[in-house]
């Protein structure tokens, strides 16, 4: 999984094993998946801000700073940062919080359920990109956990509109905000 794959270089990188009992970690990392996927932020409209506003609240209660940037306030986008001792440029993990719209009637199931089915998580944005988008927030909790010290800051962007426009997500963000998520 991206997530493990991630530490495993970052703690060999920095020079600290890795000590993540995934199994510990499922349910977890399953609350949050099953919690995005249960945001319905079809695009359109979007509504991305309903994810902003369940992402800040994690990242609030885990002591990681995070900001909101909107264009839209209805489509927000939010970043986070980890410190590192800035000896090298930043990482930047980033994925959208948008999804496409469903036709219902083509569903078995409720498609922002998230009910659990055949070993599935079953719904819209499962594996674009609500997937991705609960790896990076928890690569972001268990990194900071951990205590580990960085050469570098990692930098999380949940960026909203990439299914449609991209005005209000990353166009925005690199055109007046680029600071925020200037990586390597
Ligand atoms: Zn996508």
């Amino acid at each position: 999984m991206k997530v493990a794959a991630f530490l495993l270089i970052a703690g060999l990188a920095f020079g600290q094993k890795p000590a993540v009992d995934w199994k510990a970690q499922e349910a977890e990392i399953l609350r949050h998946y099953s919690a995005l996927v249960q945001i319905d932020s079809s695009n359109p409209p979007g509504n991305e801000t309903l994810v902003v506003n369940y992402l800040k609240k994690v990242f609030d209660a885990e002591g990681i700073p995070a900001q909101v940037f909107a264009l839209d306030p209805a489509r927000a986008n939010l970043v986070a940062r980890i410190k590192g001792n800035g000896s090298k440029r930043p990482i930047l993990i980033m994925a959208h919080t948008d999804v496409v719209g469903v036709q219902r009637e083509k569903w078995p199931v409720d498609p922002f359920g998230a009910i659990r089915k055949d070993g599935y998580v079953w719904g819209r944005g499962t594996v674009d990109d609500k997937d991705k988008l609960a790896s990076n927030l928890m690569l972001m909790l268990l990194l900071k956990r951990s205590g580990a010290r960085l050469d570098r800051d990692v930098i999380f962007l949940a960026e909203s509109g990439e299914e449609g426009t991209t005005a209000p997500g990353i166009e925005f963000m690199v055109n007046q905000h680029f600071d925020q998520i200037d990586a390597e």
